[in-house]
């Protein structure tokens, strides 16, 4: 189990980690100084309305694990906007896990919103999650349409792979 909890650890509002973007999709004015944004007031980047601190950060920063293959995707796209590779690449199945992501170097994305269409459990250990994720780079707006696999393997689910519809 990867330890990313390492980084951060005492779980409370002041360690809620600097995201590089405005992580809501109400505006268009992404906010550079992040300093006060504070894990009770921000609403989770997935869409959920909850508060982020009741939601993905559960399992981003809590180390909890999350119950369904669609809360990990859920938590897998914060993790994308926060950007937290760490995150990424714990909860992504060690058959497919890449070496890195690069997501310091990218382009910045500026994630817009997600959609769960679909969650579809097939087994006790494989369920299927349809999203589509929309973001932008460089002012351009992009639209992700994907149907991702997911294990379930001691304890906790994995990203496995997805196909882009
Ligand atoms: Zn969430």
């Amino acid at each position: 189990m990867v330890d990313f909890i390492r980084d951060f650890p005492c779980i409370g509002p002041r360690t809620v980690p600097r995201a590089r973007f405005n992580t809501q999709a109400r505006t268009d004015q992404v906010s550079v100084d992040d300093t006060n944004m504070n894990s009770s007031s921000i609403l989770c980047p997935c869409g959920s309305n909850k508060d982020f601190s009741d939601c993905c950060a559960r399992y981003i920063d809590g180390n909890e694990p999350a119950p369904t293959a669609e809360a990990l995707m859920r938590s897998r796209y914060a993790a994308y906007t926060l950007p937290r590779e760490d995150y990424l690449l714990a909860t992504w199945h060690s058959s497919t896990r890449p070496s890195a992501l690069g997501l310091a170097e990218d382009i910045p994305t500026q994630w817009i919103g997600l959609q769960v269409k679909r969650h579809e459990q097939t087994d006790a250990e494989h369920a299927r999650v349809e999203f589509v994720a929309r973001y932008k780079m460089n002012g351009r707006a992009y639209r992700l349409h994907e149907v991702s696999r997911f294990v379930f393997e001691n304890g906790r689910w994995f990203y496995v792979d997805g196909e882009v519809e």
